[in-house]
This record gives C-alpha cells, sequence and structure tokens, in this order.
C-alpha cells in the first residue's frame, strides 16, 4: 500500500470540499482532496434530471469564481455540475479519484487516512462527505414485505417508469413537492408528510434560505437568538411547484401506519394499495469513515466546536447543514465556514 505524507487530507471533493481546498490553496497549505466517485461534481452529477437551484446563479457561487451566466433564472444540474469541474480545473487542485477513503485512525504524530488503494500520514483532517451517500428511509412496520417499486429521491431520475402507476410520495421538504409536482403529471399520486408543510411565499426564493443562514450566523456570533425565522426546510415556490398548486396536487394527508405486500393501512381499517413509493425522507451525514475515531454521537452528528470536532481537534467537518453552520450545505453557504476551517487549520498547523 502506497504511504503519503502531507498536512491536510479533505475527504469529498464536492462543493464543501472544493471551497475548503480554495482557501487552504490560498494560504499556501499543503493538501490533497480524496473523492470515491470517477468524475467531478459531488451529488450534483445524481439529483434528478429536472432539478435545478433553487436559487439564481449569483447566489451560488463557490469563493473566487463567480457562477457563469446560465441558460433560465436559476441553474440547471448540469450547469452545477460543468461549474463545480470547472472550478476544480481552474484551481488546479491535487485531486485523486477515485479513492474511497475507509477510516481515519489517530496516530502519535497525527491522523492515517486510509483508503482502498493508500495511506496518507496528515495533520489535519477535514471531511466534507455531504449526505447524499446516506438516504434516509423511516422503519415502518411491513415494509421489508412491499413488493411495489421503492426509490430514494437521491436515486430518482424522472417520471418516466411511474406513467399510469398509483404512487406514494412520502417526505415534505423541497425533494418531496419537486418530485410529486413531475410524478402528479403522469402518474396518480398521494402526498404523504409528517406535518402540514409549509410554503415560502411566491415572491422569494432560495435566496432567503441563505438571508436567514446569514441571519441565524451572526445572531449566533453576537450571542443573540433569532425569533422564529422561517425553516431552511420549507418548500420554495418554484415555477413546477406553483404549477402543481395550480392543479391542487400540493395537498398532504398524514402517514399511513405500517405497509403489507400491496400497499399501506392508513389505520386499522382503512387499506389502499400503491404500484411504488418514492421516498423523499432527507438523509444522515456520510460519517462512516470516522467510526474508528470514537467521535460520531448517538444522533448520528459529531460535536463541533463551530466545523472543529471537540473530541478530536485535529478533524474538521464542512458543509453538513446545520450542524455544521447555518447554510453550510448550500454552495454559497458554505463559503463562511470553508474559510473559517481553513484559517483554523493555518494556526494549528503554526501553533
Ligand atoms: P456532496 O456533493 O455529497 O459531495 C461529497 C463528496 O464526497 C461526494 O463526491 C462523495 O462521493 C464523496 N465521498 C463520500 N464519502 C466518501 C469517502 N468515504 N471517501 C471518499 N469520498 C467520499 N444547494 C444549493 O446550494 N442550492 C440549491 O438550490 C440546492 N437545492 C437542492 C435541492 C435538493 C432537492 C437537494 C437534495 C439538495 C439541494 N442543495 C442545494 C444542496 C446540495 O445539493 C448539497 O447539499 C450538496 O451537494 C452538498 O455538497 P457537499 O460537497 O457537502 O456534498
Amino acid at each position: 500500500m502506497t504511504e503519503n505524507k502531507v498536512d491536510v487530507v479533505i475527504i469529498g471533493a464536492g462543493q464543501a470540499g472544493l471551497a475548503v481546498a480554495y482557501f487552504l490553496k490560498r494560504a499556501n497549505i499543503n493538501f490533497v482532496l480524496l473523492d470515491q466517485q470517477q468524475n467531478a461534481g459531488g451529488a450534483w452529477q445524481h439529483t434528478w434530471d429536472s432539478l435545478n437551484l433553487f436559487s439564481p446563479a449569483t447566489y451560488s457561487s463557490l469563493p473566487g469564481w463567480v457562477f457563469p451566466k446560465t441558460s433560465g433564472p436559476y441553474p440547471t444540474k448540469s450547469e452545477v455540475v460543468n461549474y463545480l469541474r470547472a472550478y476544480e480545473q481552474r484551481y488546479e487542485f491535487p485531486v485523486q479519484r477515485p479513492v474511497k477513503v475507509e477510516r481515519v485512525e489517530q496516530t502519535a504524530s497525527g491522523l492515517r487516512v486510509i483508503s482502498d488503494t493508500a495511506l496518507w500520514e496528515a495533520k489535519a483532517v477535514v471531511s466534507c462527505t455531504g449526505n447524499w451517500s446516506t438516504p434516509y428511509i423511516p422503519n415502518y412496520q411491513g415494509l421489508p414485505e412491499y413488493t411495489g417499486r421503492q426509490v430514494h429521491s437521491a436515486h430518482y431520475s424522472n417520471p418516466d417508469e411511474f406513467i399510469d402507476k398509483k404512487v406514494l410520495i412520502v417526505g415534505g421538504g423541497n425533494s418531496g413537492a419537486q418530485i410529486l409536482a413531475e410524478v402528479s403529471k403522469v402518474a396518480t399520486t398521494t402526498w404523504v408528510t409528517q406535518r402540514e408543510p409549509t410554503f415560502l411565499s411566491d415572491d422569494v426564493d432560495g435566496r432567503i434560505l441563505f438571508d436567514i443562514a446569514t441571519q441565524k450566523y451572526q445572531a449566533k456570533q453576537e450571542g443573540r437568538v433569532l425569533e422564529a425565522p422561517p425553516s431552511l426546510g420549507d418548500i420554495v415556490m418554484i415555477d413546477t411547484v406553483k404549477e402543481a398548486r395550480s392543479r391542487n396536487v400540493l395537498k398532504s394527508r398524514r402517514p399511513f401506519i405500517k405497509f403489507d405486500k400491496s400497499g399501506v393501512f392508513w389505520n386499522t381499517e382503512d387499506y389502499e394499495s400503491f404500484d411504488a413509493a418514492i421516498w423523499c425522507t432527507g438523509f444522515r451525514p456520510t460519517l462512516d469513515h470516522l467510526q474508528s475515531l470514537n467521535v460520531i454521537e448517538e444522533n448520528g452528528t459529531i460535536q463541533v466546536n463551530e466545523t472543529r470536532s471537540v473530541l478530536e481537534p485535529r478533524l474538521w467537518l464542512v458543509g453538513y447543514g446545520e450542524w455544521t453552520g447555518f447554510g453550510s450545505a448550500t454552495l454559497i453557504g458554505v463559503q463562511r465556514y470553508a474559510r473559517s476551517t481553513a484559517n483554523e487549520i493555518s494556526q494549528a498547523l503554526n501553533a
């Protein structure tokens, strides 16, 4: 197995890993970026065909390079992937792919990053592995026996296979609303949400989510708490969701109690068969590679001070969403955490 020595290993070269790489390169810190995928673009390579960003290009830039002009008001999935690929080349980051990091271990002098092909002795590690690799499906009674088609939003591409079918769409966030909007045009759909979905007003888009994240960030910096801001999970009224509302499709019902092989029980008597279930029930952070550091909490996250692990101070976590910083799982929102992480690493290396 090839042995390498490097100051910093960034695990994951999606938007978060690239943003950290930008600031480490600017600080002349010696690092390597490892990513398990053959191609650049992170999770964006796998989102569904019609997915657009819900914020305009000007609100979707990584540090140093404004998102190029797009075909429409909001960047398409392929425009995002092309931007991330071009960004990686533009700054000539030292990326090695495909390299799957299997585990990270403590050593006397730092951290050892072990992959399927080589190992790296590092002074610091930044985990930027995102959530996409860990889709979450709730554990319902009878679900293992259900023989209908099941797909999580992480692996949903388009509505073609659901034409003329009866389909459950489970989940009340942006994924659920956007997938419901397109599947309901070709199939009979039932939308299932834990609680009444909340929709942002028509005159705002994803920018407001970034502005809220900024207000929350500033409030936290000043030791204040923001009074009841809209949640980052509120549904952005993009055109396809507005069109679904005009067809009166955005009505949801509370969850079923269990499955059987062909459908669901809404309660003890009321049964309904379904051909398919599309799970828009979110993700969990992809952290298995950090198991051996004994830093993962019961709830699947890691105790951090900003982005630095409290229990293993040579480890930083960037881009996982709220618990690693408000808006950190967005292209523009990840910047401030990537910058602060690079600054902390620079101080730690020069201490
Ligand atoms: P990822 O993009 O998942 O990249 C992580 C990388 O790490 C991947 O390449 C993965 O292969 C790699 N990796 C994982 N484990 C390992 C390992 N063990 N070893 C090596 N490599 C590994 N964001 C916005 O900014 N604007 C939007 O409008 C927006 N809309 C969205 C709409 C939906 C419906 C969804 C689901 C998400 C949306 N997002 C949006 C969020 C955005 O898509 C993700 O948050 C983003 O992809 C996260 O980037 P990341 O770099 O943290 O993770």
